[in-house]
């Protein structure tokens, strides 16, 4: 991690009205920071976010975190007229946190930005929250996010790509798989709504067991989205570009292709709701 290089930022927004992929799932995302910690992660290398040269400006993924440290206050100031220009439009103010960035990646343990943003929520909630990470970590906010549950529509949606914490050729994950179905179990216990995001979709040792560890730790559903059709290609050339194939088929050859995905999402179906892609990003399940 030596050679990240941190940033503290002035934002000069927050709320970003959706577009694309996005448009179906809420009405506005949200980075507390820009650039992700993790991104030397195993998640970092299939990563969506580091195709985006808008974002990334050149910088190497994984190498820069942008901290936005004036998030809360500019969420203070935006929040109610992005509730009003979502509800002229009969769309629901739903806040997807975050789409380009982790809310709880290493840099949130010093800055809290995330936390900061979370407890401005308080004073004007959205309707519904989707938050999304990789980390364990998201439990040292478990009192902010029961407080929020009593005034919004609560997502939690842990990711977790698969059953196994290596494949081969890649660094680690964030957070241990174990780690990551303890935080979602710790969080449903507290009556929160969790789902468990296999996106993108890794080859999974035993499906059966995966999905019965799931159900008992109190997921609500799961989420299976494949590279292919998943990564904002149709062919999922983006991905292709990366270890991410490779590392996937030499665990398991048909893994890279489709119909390994309709045969996952139908073993996930005999033990929980399942959301497929975007439909399920945006709680959907079937
Ligand atoms: S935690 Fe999320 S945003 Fe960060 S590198 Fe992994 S997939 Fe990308």
């Amino acid at each position: 991690m030596e050679s990240m290089q941190i940033n503290l930022i002035q934002s000069k927004t927050l709320l970003t009205r959706s577009s694309g992929y996005l448009k179906g799932v809420c009405s506005h995302s949200l980075n507390p920071y820009s650039g992700c910690g993790y991104g030397l992660s195993s998640c970092g290398e299939g990563c969506y976010v580091r195709f985006n040269q808008w974002l990334t400006r050149g910088r190497e993924w994984g190498k820069f975190v942008d901290v936005k440290i004036n998030a809360k206050e500019l969420y203070i100031q935006s929040a109610e007229k992005e509730k009003n220009w979502a509800h002229q439009r009969s769309i629901p103010f739903t806040i997807f946190m975050s789409s380009s960035t982790d809310p709880w990646q290493p840099a949130e343990k010093k800055y809290r930005v995330t936390r900061a943003v979370l407890q401005a929520m308080a004073t004007c909630p959205p309707d519904t929250l989707i938050l999304q990470t990789h980390s364990a970590n998201i439990l040292d906010d478990q009192e902010t996010l029961l407080e929020l549950a009593q005034r919004c529509s609560l997502r939690v949606h842990i990711s977790i790509e698969g059953d196994r914490n290596r494949l081969p050729g890649l660094p680690s994950p964030p957070c241990s798989v174990e780690q990551r179905i303890s935080a979602l179990e710790q969080l449903s216990a507290q009556g929160l709504k969790t789902v468990a995001c296999l996106s993108p979709l890794y080859p999974l040792e035993n499906p059966q067991l995966f999905f019965t560890r799931l159900k008992s730790a109190g997921a609500d559903a799961v989420i299976i989205d494949h590279f292919i059709e998943g990564d904002g290609t149709a062919e999922g050339s983006r991905t292709l570009k990366t270890r991410l194939p490779v590392a996937m088929s030499q665990v398991q050859e048909d893994s890279v292709y489709l119909p390994y995905r309709n045969q996952i999402i139908n073993i996930a179906r005999t033990f929980l709701p399942v959301g497929v892609s975007a439909e399920g990003f945006a709680g959907h399940y079937t």
